[in-house]
């Protein structure tokens, strides 16, 4: 994925019985760093007592030893989060906590619900007061006034009024809850670690803590986790699965396990069904990191030209950097990749991508491989054209802004001065999953949605705060 591309909006983490809760839900946290960069927080349950520690920024610097050691009690839920184009507001990071007449609840959401909005305006008309614009509270408002008396019921109240991508961990003095929403869009997992249950939105998750992976929790469950064990509830009404095939194309780990594949292996796969689809003689195969990487592997594996880093990516990079004064040519890139000239100079070279949003990074990349000696660049996509934006949890440019939304392919490869641009077909994207590839949603390549959201608009609390959006 091109710096500023699209952006996975959070990861979960929840750990029940433990005795340094805290600070497995911090290292489950830095495991899921990727999932979401600018807000990170930890909510722990001792006995009655709750105790939230959130702030801006990335794991390691919202939480200090100090911090850790005051979140006291066995349980703990976390949540990393980038926030939907717009504002950056401290009030949207999670975990949410509210007091209520059902007592304490924590909650971490990652997911979307495309009709958050349309309860908020209902639940605003009636008196509520909200602190934030996450589609999350939403659901805490539901939970509170659900005229159920178990907290379990009261959370299922409040699903069976949501519609669309949720994968949850609650924390309440009843125990521990994790929902994921029916149709399974954003990963879900459970994992032991001794006697401790563990609730995460990735495996790499409970591979950094020592647990063990269980199951993934089935679209359509709610599982309560308390001191009589592991209950499972399937309360709704069975969907056809929509797992976001975006996750294997780019925003897992790649040594997770999602959907019951493995990552790095779907997008060796991708490579080289891409090279199947669009071979071209070559000197070289270069990945644009990190995205591109591991198909840029099958993609090399497949058409027998070697791989090598022709790009590096500047790790230490925060979302902000100060550009100077007297501008720098594509500043905002370069300070992220850098080509090697001595392996592109002269060279005839395959660039590997993950995806093309807007299609100006994937400009400037190849006025970079040019500048750097490349003799001709050839641009390979291994997921098909981005046509539509996804409501399901993954933040998108609207569709005006969306390169292959407006223009041909041949027109994108001429914008961004390609020899030659190839993409990978939807028929090439699913085969590379082959198991259950009739669960995937394809809705961002296709634009046919399996969720509707009836307006754009009044329904995305995404949207309520639009800001300055990342080039890309
Ligand atoms: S629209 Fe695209 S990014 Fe969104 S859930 Fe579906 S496959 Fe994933």
């Amino acid at each position: 994925m091109q710096p500023g591309g699209l952006k996975e909006k959070c990861g979960v983490f929840g750990i029940y019985r433990h005795e340094d809760a805290a600070n497995m839900a911090y290292l489950g946290l830095y495991a899921l760093q990727h999932r979401g960069q600018e807000s990170a927080g930890i909510a722990t349950c001792e006995g009655n007592k709750f105790h939230l520690h959130r702030g801006m920024g990335l794991v390691a610097d919202v939480f200090d030893e100090d911090t850790i050691l005051s979140l006291k009690g066995d349980c703990a839920i976390g949540h990393v989060r980038y926030s939907t184009s717009g504002s950056v507001l401290f009030a949207n990071s999670q975990p949410i906590k509210i007091i209520c007449h059902k007592g304490e609840i924590a909650i971490a959401h990652n997911g979307n619900l495309v009709n958050a909005a349309r309860i908020r305006n209902r639940l605003d008309k009636k008196g509520s007061i909200f602190l934030g614009n996450s589609d999350t509270e939403v659901i805490l408002h539901l939970i509170a006034r659900s005229e159920q008396k178990t907290i379990l019921d009261a959370i299922t109240d409040a699903l069976h009024q949501v519609e669309g991508a949720y994968s949850l961990v609650f924390l309440t003095s009843d125990g521990m809850f994790a929902a994921r929403d029916p149709y399974g869009f954003r990963p879900l997992m459970l994992a032991r670690l001794g006697d401790s249950w563990v609730v995460a939105s990735e495996s790499t998750a409970f591979d950094l803590i020592g647990a063990t992976f269980e199951r993934s929790v089935r679209p359509g469950e709610i599982i309560k986790i308390s001191d009589s064990g592991l209950e499972s509830h399937m309360p709704f009404p069975a969907r056809k699965f929509q797992h976001c095939i975006f996750e294997l194309i780019y925003f897992a780990r790649p040594d997770s396990r999602i959907f019951g594949h493995p990552v790095r292996d779907v997008r060796i796969k991708l490579g080289k069904n891409l090279a199947k689809e669009h071979h071209n003689d070559a000197d070289i195969v270069v990945p644009v990191p990190d995205g591109g990487v591991f198909a840029a592997m099958g993609y090399s594996e497949e058409s027998g030209l070697p791989f090598d880093f022709g790009l590096i990516r500047n790790h230490y990079v925060g979302r902000t950097f100060i550009e100077p004064q007297g501008k720098i040519r594509h500043f905002g890139v370069k300070v992220k990749l850098n080509p090697v000239r001595s392996l592109i100079e002269g060279k005839r070279v395959i660039l590997v991508d993950d995806s093309i949003v807007r299609s100006t990074t994937s400009k400037k990349l190849v006025e970079m491989m040019r500048n750097a000696g490349a003799k001709e660049v050839h641009y390979r996509v291994s997921s098909p054209p981005y046509i539509s934006p996804c409501y399901y949890g993954i933040d998108t440019p609207t569709k005006e802004n969306l390169a292959a939304a407006n223009y041909t392919v041949d027109e994108i490869r001429e914008y961004i001065n390609a020899d030659t641009l190839g993409y990978l077909s939807i028929e090439g994207m699913l085969d590379a999953v082959q198991r259950n590839r009739d669960d995937f949603c394809t809705s961002c390549f296709t634009g046919k949605y399996p969720v509707e959201f009836p307006d754009e608009e009044e329904n995305q609390l995404a949207l309520f705060s639009k800001g300055e959006e990342d080039e890309r």
